[in-house]
């Protein structure tokens, strides 16, 4: 792997976890962004990361075993639910992991987001699962991560926040964004009282067909038949 292209994935992380902090997606000290570099190799923001003052130096270079290999500050805790969708989902080539003020309210209602507007399907893949609740920063955290994944970019950890996945960094920050749109949606019709209308299934498939094609990154083995 050349240094050139380390060094430039690092500005990368730096560039995409500043975009989510200026969005407000992400507050000082939270959540973390991270990149694959190859099919063994990670590159994810610092524990406590202040985002005006990250620099590509402080990116930390891991390998998926969570080995340090190179430069870079104490890696986040958080880390190990990283590494468990890059180990489980090889397609994965970026992760976001937020605790967003909408998302992390319906965290705590242990709510997922039901189908309500098209491009959630075709972004993020339909229907969004909230994890059963586990201790933070643990392997179990990051299974439950993944099993609420399945084929969707994204899920909302219970109590906590959520993960957001993706083929690219671009991508991954982009879905970050229509996902705390789309709690915030949700959150705003639950306080009128009244249902909230989803998009009826016979209108997914041309949606679906998007995703499949340009934005899904989940295990062949969870392919429809
Ligand atoms: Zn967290």
């Amino acid at each position: 792997m050349s240094s050139d292209r380390i060094e430039r994935l690092r500005k990368d992380v730096v560039r995409g976890a500043q975009k989510i902090y200026a969005k407000g997606i992400n507050e000082d000290g939270e959540g973390n962004t991270s990149v694959r570099i190859n099919k063994n190799e990670i590159l994810v923001t610092p524990s406590s990361t202040n985002y005006d003052q990250l620099t590509p130096e402080k990116i930390v270079h891991l390998d998926l075993d969570g080995n340090v290999l190179s430069t870079g500050v104490i890696p986040s805790t958080e880390v190990k639910m990283h590494l468990g969708v890059y180990r489980d989902r090889s397609k994965v080539g970026s992760i976001i992991h937020t605790h967003s003020p909408y998302v992390t309210m319906l965290s705590v209602l242990r709510k997922g987001l039901p189908i309500m507007m098209e491009q959630q399907i075709t972004f993020l893949g339909g229907e969004i699962r909230c994890t059963d609740i586990t201790k933070a920063h643990t392997d179990e955290m990051g299974t439950s991560a993944i099993e609420a994944l399945g084929i969707k970019n994204a899920a909302i950890l219970a109590n906590h926040g959520a993960i957001i996945c993706g083929k690219s960094l671009d991508h991954t920050v982009r879905f970050a964004v229509i996902l705390e749109k789309l709690a915030k949606i949700y959150w705003g019709a639950l306080q009128v009282g009244e249902t909230v209308f989803t998009i009826p299934e016979e209108n997914f498939e041309e949606h679906e067909k998007l995703f499949n094609a340009l934005f899904a990154c989940y295990p062949r083995r969870l392919k429809k038949k």
